[in-house]
């Protein structure tokens, strides 16, 4: 499949080619970047583009243009591709037609030219809306598939890693589909040892690879630049995160090191409703990729799917010991590595963890559950989310709670959604 297109358009030739340059600098590796000098010339692009079903992830238009201004074009646009994300490039004087589209048009952005320098005031509005579209167009890019069964648990591992680090995905079962099997044959993946197998875009097929091959040939960060920082932080959930920003913000040199990716145990929330500044709330996937890049624009490192076994006191510094043995060295350390799952001891569970036992739900695991009964065990607030996410999907819940009312364990606003469910 092609890559996703975004489509810009100004009659301007030079502001057109700035705009193409800069775009096709930040997202052309994943995106085919087009150009169009006016709305109507956009417009056919697009039809052509609809026809040879290249998906359009996003459009950004000039306002002034002769013949048929942005807004107009925009409002075309969006009747031939609805899910294309739009955003008008205005210029100061035309913010209040820029605002009215909002409302009238589902505009989803405006910005104001010059956008130099593009890092601060293009690419951040850009990147959330790319974003949002490759969550709802996960198959779009013909990008990573894998391909195993769906009760293993190198299956279920290496699926949830690419979900946590946002890395749209297409999982085909060996058990149930055909191109899977078709794929797995092509690979010549005959030993169960060899599942799951992930295939990338102009790669060898990885066999059943470790995270951190996984993470390498999805050219992940995963090796530390410098050997020494002001402070290294152990763990990227909110609160590695949180202190990432403010060390780097400092001025300190600062590394973060997670083991997995990137958001911790709120990464796994399908929504959080208390999170001070968000009063419509937002999911933890959101808020993760938020931190994120929030730490990352002041220049924080962030190195993933490296463990961390081992500190050791060094004179002035701390050594940082990684699992394949290598280190660094930094001045402070900040542990932020927060808690990992309570075990439930029912006899016989143990050989079913990741093969159809799971500790905590991401929001993405709920289509897998499509027209089955799912039981959860536990009484407080992940439970609860959990309920709700899987509710979506699942053909009936039930909830396993030990204390005689839900409302022991669990936050209000839960328990009241979790009752007004049918399922
Ligand atoms: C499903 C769910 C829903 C939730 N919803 C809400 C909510 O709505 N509101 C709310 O306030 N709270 C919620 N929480 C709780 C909230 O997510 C946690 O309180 C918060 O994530 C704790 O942050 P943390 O950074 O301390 O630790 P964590 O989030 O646990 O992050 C720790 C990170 O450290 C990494 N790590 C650990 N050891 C190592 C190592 N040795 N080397 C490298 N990396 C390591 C881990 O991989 C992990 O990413 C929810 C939790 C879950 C599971």
């Amino acid at each position: 499949m092609a890559k996703p297109a975004i489509l810009t358009v100004d009659d301007d030739p030079a502001v057109l080619q700035s705009i193409a340059r800069d775009l096709r600098k930040q997202y052309g590796k994943n995106h085919q970047v087009v150009p169009a000098g006016s709305g109507a010339e956009a417009l056919e692009i697009l039809h052509q583009l609809v026809l040879r079903e290249s998906p359009i992830a996003l459009i950004v238009s000039d306002q002034r243009m002769p013949n048929m201004v942005g807004t107009t074009f925009l409002g075309q646009a969006r009747s031939v591709v609805p899910t294309a994300k739009l955003v008008l490039l205005t210029a100061y004087a035309d913010t209040d037609v820029a605002i009215k589209s909002i409302n009238d048009l589902g505009l989803h952005h405006y910005l104001l030219k010059p956008w130099d320098p593009p890092e601060d005031r293009l690419y951040p509005v850009l990147d959330d809306l790319l974003t949002g579209w490759r969550r709802a167009h996960p198959d779009s890019d013909g990008g990573v598939r894998v391909v195993g069964h769906r009760w293993s648990d190198r299956s279920h591992e290496i699926k949830t890693f690419l979900a946590r680090n946002h890395i749209p995905y297409v999982w085909l079962d060996v058990d149930q589909n055909e191109e899977a099997r078709t794929l797995r044959e092509a690979a010549n993946a005959t030993a169960a040892t060899e599942l799951p197998l992930v295939l990338l875009p102009d790669r060898d097929p990885l066999r059943a690879p470790s995270m951190r091959e996984l993470a390498t040939a999805l050219d992940l960060h995963t090796t530390a630049d410098k050997p020494l920082y002001d402070l290294c932080i152990v763990g990227a959930g909110p609160a590695g995160l949180a202190g990432a920003v403010y060390g780097a913000s400092e001025g300190l040199q600062t590394v973060i090191i997670e083991g997995s990716a990137p958001g911790g145990q709120a990464g796994q929330s399908a929504r959080i409703e208390n999170y001070l500044g968000f009063e419509h709330g937002l999911s933890g996937a959101d808020l993760a990729e938020r931190a994120f890049r929030q730490a990352k624009r002041f220049k924080a490192e962030m190195v993933l799917a490296r463990e961390v076994v081992g500190l050791e006191a060094r004179g002035p510094v701390r050594a940082v010991r990684f699992d394949d043995g290598t280190e660094i060295e930094a001045r402070t350390i900040l542990i932020a590595s927060g808690v990992s799952y309570q075990r439930l001891e029912a006899p016989g569970l143990g050989e079913f963890v990741n093969q159809g036992v799971y500790y905590g739900a991401n929001a993405t695991d709920a289509p897998a559950t499509e027209g089955q009964e799912v039981y959860v065990v536990g009484g407080a607030n992940s439970a609860g989310q959990a309920v709700l996410n899987l509710a979506r999907c699942a053909k009936k819940v039930v909830l396993l709670v030990r204390s005689s009312a839900l409302e022991k364990g669990m936050s209000q606003y839960l328990v009241d959604d979790i009752r007004a469910k049918e399922n």
